[in-house]
């Protein structure tokens, strides 16, 4: 007997005694997990049509990369002594016995994309673009969740300063159009040979207070003391105020970098403060590092709503070509939840026409007339499911539509339709054959009067 007959006939249900009748238990969110729902998609799409015009108005090109991905690429990517690596992993062993993540993040991934698909045949840089779920199995928090969303830009193939500068740019400008007043927090940690240097200082100074330490902060002196730089424990902060800063440990090369850096930010006005202790929590950046916080929001623990930085040597690390890069990553949940804070309001999506019907005959002809305005490029609502014109009205109303088409018996005999003025209150009868021309020349007459006056000229 193989094994699935044999699971099969284990899995029949014995006859007993019919179990008493229990209602089902709805289900839960999985911890960390939520909904976007309707009332906020406004927002989200604000924020995708924003990241989408600016990233091809500075030509990045769209990737989408899976949410699986092999373990190793994460373990060898971000590195074996990260926060994520070490403990925010949602890793598992597929039926097939692969071993297999939910991408925590999108570098890596897009590094692998880049060394499969040989993009180093193509001219360089590579720029490219994403929007996608990450996943973290982190402490669920304000502002933190175990799947949230990153717009993200990454831009392959190029050392130069010029790149990091626009990077930063890009990222400043998507909040600042949104309405976010930020500004960019940046630093240098040079090349994996500087920071070997700087390490030992880390550690020399730490180790003589190392009594003031957490367990898990004593562990990061011994494994990875730069990210104790990351700890949010109040002595460590103390502690770090007087404690080696990278910068004296750049190399010239580095060092020239950085200038750069600062320099093209300040051509183009970024406003960015230099911040010694910003190294970011992945093993793969080198020179430039960067994250972006709001002005405006006073929590001294705020969190960052963005960041990024150069990493040279990952695609090396990963099996590819030396290959320098450098990209973002921004926070799409936390952005959004800033936003209605801010009570910065998105613009939700209008129709300008709703079609209402009466009578067998009237839903007919209604659905007919509703999918030839909807080729014609007119945005309609309906409520075809509904009988009473009032409630139609009522659905016109909440759609804030200019324009209701009735359609009933009368109208279905005479091929005509009743178009009426939302606004004004009047109402005409029109032929149903030019229903488009008409709803057309009306359109064309309201909308000149709301347009801004430099649009008119
Ligand atoms: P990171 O590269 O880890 O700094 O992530 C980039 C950005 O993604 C952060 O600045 C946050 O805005 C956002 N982010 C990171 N982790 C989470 C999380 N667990 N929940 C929500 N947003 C996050």
């Amino acid at each position: 007997m193989n094994k699935i007959h044999k699971s099969n006939t284990w899995a029949v249900p014995k006859k007993t005694e019919a179990p008493a009748k229990k209602s089902p238990q709805p289900f839960n969110l999985v911890r960390g997990t939520r909904d976007i729902l309707p009332i906020d998609q406004s927002y989200w799409r604000k924020l995708y049509e924003e990241a989408e015009g600016l990233c091809d108005a500075y030509g990045l090109e769209r990737i989408e990369t899976p949410v699986l991905e092999e373990t190793g690429l994460f373990v060898r990517g971000v590195g074996k002594q990260t926060e994520i690596v070490e403990k925010e992993m949602f890793s598992f062993e597929t039926a097939g016995g692969d071993n297999v993540t939910m991408r925590p993040e999108a570098t890596a991934s897009i590094c692998r994309a880049y060394i499969y698909h040989g993009m180093w045949n193509q001219p360089q840089p590579v720029k490219l673009w994403y929007w996608s779920p990450m996943f973290r199995h982190e402490r669920p928090q304000s502002g933190r969740y175990r799947e949230f969303w990153q717009f993200g830009a990454e831009i392959l193939g190029e050392e130069d300063a010029v790149i990091d500068a626009q990077l930063a740019l890009i990222s400043w400008r998507f909040l600042k159009d949104l309405g976010i007043d930020a500004s960019v927090r940046i630093n240098s940690i040079g090349t994996p040979e500087c920071r070997a240097n700087y390490k030992n200082a880390l550690v020399a100074y730490f180790r003589p207070k190392r009594n003031r330490l957490s367990e898990d902060d004593k562990k990061k002196l011994l494994k990875n003391p730069m990210r104790l730089l990351d700890s949010k424990d109040p002595a460590v902060i103390e502690m770090k105020a007087e404690a080696p800063q990278i910068v004296d440990w750049l190399d010239e090369s580095s060092k020239n970098h950085f200038m750069r850096v600062l320099e093209y930010l300040d051509e183009v006005g970024v406003p960015y403060q230099l911040d010694p202790f910003l190294v970011r929590g992945l093993d793969y950046y080198t020179k430039t590092v960067f994250e972006l916080y709001d002005n405006a929001e006073e929590d001294v623990n705020k969190n960052a709503l963005g960041g990024g930085g150069r990493y040279d040597g990952l695609m090396e690390i990963l099996g590819g070509r030396p290959t320098p890069a450098a990209g973002f990553g921004m926070g799409i949940d936390r952005i959004v939840s800033r936003l209605k804070s801010m009570n910065i309001a998105a613009p939700q999506r209008k129709i300008d026409v709703f079609v209402a019907q009466l009578g067998e005959g009237g839903r007919k002809k209604a659905l007919a007339m509703f999918e030839e305005l909807r080729l014609a490029g007119i945005k309609s609502g309906e409520a075809f499911a509904k009988g009473s014109i009032k409630t139609q009205m009522e659905f016109a109303n909440r759609a804030g539509a200019r324009w209701t088409i009735i359609i009933g018996q009368k109208e279905v005999l005479d091929g005509t339709a009743i178009v009426r003025d939302m606004d004004a209150g009047t109402q005409e009868i029109v032929d149903a054959r030019k229903i488009v021309q008409v709803l057309q020349k009306k359109m064309a007459q309201v909308q000149p009067e709301t347009l801004p006056p430099t649009e008119l000229l």
